[in-house]
């Protein structure tokens, strides 16, 4: 099932989360529609405030990403070998982050329409519970670690444009102001 996309503006975007204590079908259905919500939006993350559900879960799509690349980006972007992932992450920590860092742009399913450079660590390495419950410790790179940050960040109420500078911030105040008044057109259900 399709799920609404909540927008910038709404409360439930800037919750830390709660753990997910325990598996169950309830959980399942709902990680289910977070991956077909996504894919429907043509989005490559969805973190669970985003439809509404303050827990710490989020899913990713990075083969997407790869696959949409062209040669040069692929090879700015992803480390050998890495040709992207799909992956959801419950109970997520992020333990330990490069020193190297790089830029690129990043949009989001809840603020339509603004594409913003986000400066970024550029691997990670993170401790999370897949689907199963099972533990995993690993380390991304590139586009995977970046989605995966953008999607963790949401776990804690933080935006991507909260990570803009000030300047920026008061460019797209105009648009900011659209959305959080419903006044932009998306091809996926918005909720104000
Ligand atoms: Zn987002």
């Amino acid at each position: 099932m399709k799920l609404a996309i909540l927008a910038y503006g709404n409360n439930t975007l800037k919750v830390d989360c709660d753990t997910v204590e325990s598996n169950s079908d309830d959980l399942s259905k709902l990680i289910d529609n977070m991956w077909e919500t996504m894919e429907h939006a043509y989005g490559c993350g969805l973190a669970a405030p985003q439809i509404g559900e303050t827990k710490q879960l989020f899913v990713v799509d990075s083969i997407v990403m790869y696959e949409n690349a062209d040669e040069d980006e692929r090879k700015a972007n992803f480390v050998e070998g890495d040709t992207g992932m799909r992956e959801t992450f419950i109970n997520a920590r992020i333990i330990g982050k490069s020193d190297e860092t790089w830029d690129e742009i990043e949009g989001c399913l809840s603020i339509p329409d603004i594409f913003k450079r986000v400066t970024r660590p550029w691997s990670i390495t993170i401790e999370y519970l897949d689907r199963d419950f099972q533990p995993h410790t690993k380390t991304f790179h590139g586009t995977t670690a970046r989605i995966i940050q953008h999607e963790y960040d949401h776990t804690r109420g933080v935006l991507f444009i909260d990570r803009l500078s000030s300047l920026t911030r008061k460019l797209i105040g105009t648009k900011l102001n659209k959305i959080m008044n419903g006044k932009v057109f998306t091809d996926y259900k918005m909720k104000q």
